[in-house]
Parts: C-alpha cells; structure tokens; sequence
C-alpha cells in the first residue's frame, strides 16, 4: 500500500504552559522547523504545529532533534467528515499492518456528529470490517495507535508517534557561549541548553602545535552535528599555544591547569560580550576531574563575573556517555586526538586550590595582553 501521509503533526508541552508568551515560543518553533527545509510549509494548527507536503528521511531525522516538540507523527489531513476520516484511518493501518490497534479521538470541535468515544468505535469498526479476522482491537496495549484530532475543518489521522527532543525551541531563552573541547561532556552541555531555548554560541581553544587540521576537523564536525538541532553556529576557534607557552614558562605545574582555565574564561567573556550572550557554559561534571573539584571551580569560575553554568555538574560520566551517544555526538567525541590541555596535565595538579594563591602566581602573567592576542587572532567560522 502507498504511503499516503501528506502532513506532520508535532506537539508541543512545556510551550503549552507559557500563557501570554506561548504565541512568540511557538512562532520561535514554527521558524526552527521551517528552517530545515526550504520549501516546507509550517503553520499553527489546534495545539499542535503542523508541517505540509511529503516527507524524506532526513526531514523525519531532523525533527528528532528539534528543541521544543515534545513528540511528532506522519499523518493524514482531511476534511472533517465521517467518510474521509474512516478512510484514512484504514490506510494508516494499512501501512503499518498492525495485529492489535486502536482509535482514540480528541475533538476540539463539539458540535461534530459524534462524540469521542462514538467516533473512535466508529473508525475501528470500518477498520475491522475491512480486516476480517486478520486484526483485533487491543484497547489496553496496542501494536498501533490510531489517534484521530478532529477540530472544524480538519482532521488530523495520526500514525506512530515518535518522542522529541522536547524543552524549549532554540532562540526563544537567550544567547550563550559555550566552551567546548573535542571531549564528550561539553558538547552534551551544549546540546542541554540548546534544549532550554537558548543559543548557543561555540568557543574552542586551540594548540596549533598538535595534528592541527585533525584536531580542527573534529571540533568543526561536532558543531556540525550540534548545528542540526539550532539552525546554524558560529564556531570562535581561538590560538592557544602562546599563551600556554607562557603559562608554562611562568606558572607552577600543579597550577597551570586552574590558570589555563581562568584565561579560557576572560577570553570566553570577551566572545560573549560581543555575542551579547549571557553566559558562560562548560561540560564541568563535579569532581570528575581534578579541575572539577569544588575548590578549584570556585577559584576558576570567579575569573570573571558572567554566570557560569554546567549544566552536567551532577551527572555521572555514565550517564552523559549515553546522553552523548543519543544525541550523536559520542562517536566524534571518541575519534583519538589530544586536546591543549591533555598535553599539559600535572602528575599531581591542585585539588584544593585558594583564590589568593592563584592570583599571586598570575602576577607574573600579563593577563590582559593575553586575552587580548587571543581575541585578536580568532578565527570565526560559520556552521550551517
Ligand atoms: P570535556 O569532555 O568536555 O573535554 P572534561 O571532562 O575532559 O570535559 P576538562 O578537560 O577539565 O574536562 O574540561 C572541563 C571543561 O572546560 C570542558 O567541558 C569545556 O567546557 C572546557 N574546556 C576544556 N578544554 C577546552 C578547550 N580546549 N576549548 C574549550 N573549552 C575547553
Ligand atoms: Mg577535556
């Protein structure tokens, strides 16, 4: 049997809750997925968004990654009449070739000739009519779930539901800069704020004396990936072999790490400011590593005043692996190379470092010529 799906129906929850914002979050929602193709045609239906025309995979792909749609369904539209509706409802199971089904309806239009419950009993009995004794209802644990959305003009048939992203459409809660290297924790911290509305902005600092095409080739590739679910990123990739030379050179081993990282942050602010973005994000997991320490983040994130967020801090590494692994990006993120500060781990770094110690050694730094070689020979790129 032909496809003969002609619409997508996404649905939104958390947007559902906004009250007078809820029209600017759904247009927000209604641009991003317009976005994903050119010539698809989105528009606000009853509660739900609704995508016309006829679907390729990679749209279906695309939508499975779109912040805001809590979930989604190829459907048939058609004009809200008794006939029309059995007939799609027979050729999405049609399509499917259940062993159990059932018709559940939602009706925003009361006036209709039937109730809910009649409707639905009487979808599936033309259904069944059709199927003989080849297929059953199941009301309790269906292999397929027809849901019939019957409002005054039209009718949605939906066929199998599939889960989204859900949260926030991207855009609708800000800008943010996010400090990502080529591991597997910041570009899931990335991917947790993008899902919470906000855009996201990509930071990367880069030692030019190591595989430098490799090294850049595997950031570029998880913007890429990322740049799926907002739309399109600028990716900022800033030279980082300088300063290290000098923090090495000037600094104690077991606190370079802290350092390097309080410069990522002054240099991270500058981008911001720019970006108008509002804050400053990172794949810090507590005390998954040594710079993840309480004490040393305390020490690190007051280099500066831009909040900071990690939104990772209680998740275990098991846990963001899989997160990773959902998202697509754990598979980039385990490609081999090694990062600016793989190379430059102590044998015994600061666990418990002090804010005053930290600020005595930085004097022999000059801190401001630094961030501001950086910023000036950062290279921006824009990812569609
Ligand atoms: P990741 O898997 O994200 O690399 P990690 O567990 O390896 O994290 P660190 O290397 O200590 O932890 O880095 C902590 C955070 O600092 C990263 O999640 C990222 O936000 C930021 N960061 C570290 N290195 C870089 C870098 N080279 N460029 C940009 N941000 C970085
Ligand atoms: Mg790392």
């Amino acid at each position: 049997m032909e496809n003969n799906f002609n619409t997508i129906v996404a649905h939104y929850d958390e947007i559902g809750l906004k009250g007078k914002n809820q029209q600017f979050f759904v247009g927000k929602l209604i641009e991003n997925i317009k976005n994903i193709g050119s010539n698809l045609k989105v528009k606000r239906g009853e509660g739900k968004i609704v995508t016309e025309g006829t679907f390729e995979k990679e749209i279906i792909e695309r939508l499975r990654l779109i912040p805001g749609i809590a979930n989604f369904a190829p459907a048939i539209a058609c004009k809200t009449d008794l006939e029309k509706i059995k007939q799609s409802a027979l050729q999405i199971v049609n399509h499917y070739k259940p062993k159990t089904f059932k018709i559940e309806t939602t009706r925003s239009y009361k006036p209709f000739e039937l109730n809910s419950l009649e409707l639905s009993r009487e979808v599936g009995a033309y259904v069944l009519e059709n199927y003989k004794d080849k297929l059953k209802v199941d009301v309790h644990n269906p292999e397929l779930l027809v849901k019939v959305e019957l409002a005054k003009e039209k009718t949605y048939i939906l066929g199998k539901k599939e889960q989204g992203v859900g949260g926030l459409p991207v855009g609708a809660t800000g800008k943010v800069v996010c400090l990502v290297s080529g591991g597997i924790d910041s570009p899931v911290a990335a991917f947790e704020v993008m899902k919470r509305g906000a855009k996201v902005i990509f930071v990367h600092f880069h030692n030019q004396t190591i595989n430098k095409k490799g090294v850049e080739n595997k950031i570029k590739n998880i913007v890429r990936h990322l740049t799926q679910v907002q739309g399109e990123s600028r990716l900022y990739i800033i030279p980082f072999a300088d300063l290290q030379k000098q923090v090495i050179t000037n600094i104690p081993a077991d606190l370079r790490m802290i350092v390097y990282r309080r410069l990522m942050f002054q240099i991270a602010e500058q981008i911001a400011k720019k970006e108008n973005a509002k804050a400053l994000i990172t794949g810090d997991s507590l005390a998954q590593v040594a710079s993840q320490t309480l004490e040393n983040m305390e020490v690190i994130y007051k280099a500066t005043d831009m909040l900071k967020l990690a939104p990772l801090i209680g998740m275990n590494k098991t846990e963001i692996i899989s997160e990773a692994a959902k998202i697509g990006t754990y598979d980039i993120s385990i490609e081999p190379y090694e990062d600016c500060c793989s190379l430059m781990i102590a044998k015994h770094p600061e666990t418990r470092a002090n804010l005053e110690q930290v600020e005595k050694v930085e004097e022999s730094l000059n801190v401001n010529d630094l961030v501001d070689n950086a910023i000036a020979t950062t290279e921006v790129l824009v990812i569609r």
